[in-house]
């Protein structure tokens, strides 16, 4: 029997997307070349199971998909591969609301899972703008990060348990709603980052928190990056635990997203030396608002702040929100290159020098802007140059790295994209471990084949 007549067999024809049926999905440039000729959709952990216990079988290579909101090219799938997508495990199974936690299938959305939290009064704090369209396994999949890691933590801080699908079909029960368990090695971290390499998430237990009935919100600007990095300080000191987000924008980005065609207006004057947005969330809206007031008043007398904003309504949160969350303005300047690069907040004013001057020494009419989660250690730097060779690109923003001990992917991953860079930020003893849990868990190699390490 022919490959897709065996997956029909058990999936169902619903289950399986060929021909026209495939061809009519359109994958965004973000994803990669999709070349792949069957999707294949199970409905269940057990047919998730009974999909790779094939495919193992075969030696046939398979590309897990989530949202599909990745920037990596972690779901590129040649003409031989298949696609496994997630979509149809779409359920939120249940809430547990006195231990909060919530049990969900890999395929639900995460804005689901934020409003079904919601609903119970709780919160699901990871927040990114992809929400609509990123699903919780290709969250987890990635270790996804966001706006409010200050706080909360990145995915892995958020996952309590997984339902793993090996490569060979073994169903991995570890799901677990405890906080505290160390009975033995912990399993789900393997996977938590993986990239869909090691294992296929079908179901986890996630974390909630209180939810919040405050949130302040301000915009700032400081005259140097050193007043920003020290009003951090002051306002993680002073905010009692409540900083919840802390979104540096350098000038070229602002102007860039508050001028036309962006749909934004400034919300402070040009000329500063670099912006901030501070989100707070808390517990009471009079004395949380009274004490964000107050520390900011204070941050201006004492020349932390030079101009600043605060938020009095909702819709004001969102005009202030709104040119940081809008990413992709570059784009009115041909291809952009976009990078996520993690390091020490010291480190990144010599850091970014290091980098311009690269890129102007190789790409002298270069446009580069810089954003990001500047108090997770997490600059984001989109760059355009025309269509100069992307290698030379990236090089001008990884090979500075090297001498700051950073990371060549705070959050975005690996995927194809990075590949090529991974020595910069791991040594050849954690890449030789990297592919000896690849070979233990994967040993035919059929899960997403090439990305994140080469096995060999
Ligand atoms: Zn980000």
């Amino acid at each position: 029997m022919d490959l897709v007549a065996e997956l029909r067999a058990l999936v169902g024809d619903n289950g399986v997307l060929t021909g026209e049926r495939l061809a009519g999905r359109v994958y965004d440039k973000h994803v990669g070349s999709v070349a792949a000729r069957v999707l294949v959709r199970p409905a269940s952990t057990e047919q998730v199971s009974a999909v790779l216990r094939l495919c193992h079988s075969r030696g046939q290579p398979i590309v897990p998909h989530g949202g599909l909101t990745g920037l990596v090219y972690g779901c590129s799938a040649r003409e031989n591969e298949v696609i496994l997508s997630l979509e149809l495990l779409n359920r939120i199974e249940s809430v547990d609301v006195a231990g909060r936690t919530l049990r969900v299938q890999a395929g639900v959305k995460l804005q689901h899972v934020q409003e079904e939290a919601e609903r119970h009064n709780l919160m699901f704090p990871l927040d990114l703008g992809a929400r609509g369209s990123a699903t919780i396994g290709g969250n987890i999949a990635t270790n996804a990060g966001g706006m409010r890691v200050v706080r909360y933590g990145m995915m892995r801080n958020l996952v309590l348990g997984l339902e793993v699908v090996l490569a060979d079909g073994t169903v991995l029960q570890s799901l677990n709603r405890m906080l505290k368990n160390n009975a033995g090695y912990d399993l789900k971290q393997l996977f938590i980052g993986s990239e869909g390499t090691l294992g296929v998430v079908t179901r986890a237990d996630l974390r909630l928190a209180a939810r919040p009935v405050s949130a302040c919100s301000a915009f700032v600007a400081c005259r140097d990056f050193a007043a920003m990095v020290e009003l951090l300080g002051m306002l993680d000191a002073r905010l009692g635990g409540q900083l919840s987000a802390f979104e540096a924008l350098w000038p070229e980005f602002y102007e860039l997203t508050t001028t036309s065609p962006a749909r934004s207006s400034p919300i402070l004057p040009y000329g500063h030396g670099v912006y901030a947005l501070i989100e707070a969330l808390g517990a009471d809206a009079d004395t949380d608002r009274e004490r964000f007031e107050r520390v900011l008043s204070d941050a201006m007398e004492n020349g932390l702040v030079a101009d600043a904003v605060i938020a009095k309504s909702e819709a004001d949160r969102n005009a202030m929100w709104a040119p940081r969350e809008d990413v992709f303005q570059m784009d009115r300047y041909g291809t952009s290159h976009s990078f996520d690069v993690s390091l020490g907040i010291a480190d990144m004013p010599r850091y970014l020098e290091a980098f311009h001057a690269a890129l102007h020494a190789g790409f002298p009419g270069a446009r580069s802007f810089v954003f990001g989660h500047v108090a997770d250690g997490n600059l984001h730097i989109a760059v355009c140059a025309g269509d100069a060779d992307v290698q030379s690109i990236e090089k001008c923003v990884y090979e500075p790295m090297r001498g700051f001990s950073g990371s060549i992917s705070a959050e975005h991953g690996i995927g194809l994209e990075r590949k090529p860079y991974l020595e910069i930020s791991r040594s050849s003893a954690e890449i030789a471990t990297m592919r000896a849990l690849k070979a233990a868990l994967d040993p035919r190699g059929i899960l997403n084949p090439g990305k994140v390490i080469d096995v060999h």
